[in-house]
């Protein structure tokens, strides 16, 4: 079994499978590490949760504006 197959790091966005509460199905991501603290974009709510749950609930990664392929 391998642990990350999903990269996550400081200001990704996240579109997730069951949306918050609040409708929005949008989070960025403040910090992961075993356990991950996300933002609800559309209200703005914090959100720690343990990073497999996480990953499970991932529909697609956004992307952080920065390109993969671009990197040096
Ligand atoms: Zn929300």
């Amino acid at each position: 079994m391998s642990d990350s197959i999903i990269r996550l790091a400081p200001g990704d966005r996240l579109e997730m499978k069951k949306p918050h509460p609040c409708g929005g199905k949008i989070f960025s991501v403040i910090r992961a590490g075993s356990d991950v603290h996300v933002l609800c974009e559309a209200c703005g709510h914090h959100i720690l949760l343990s990073r497999i749950k996480l990953e499970k609930g991932i529909r697609r990664k956004l992307g952080t504006g920065e390109d993969p392929s671009a990197r040096s």
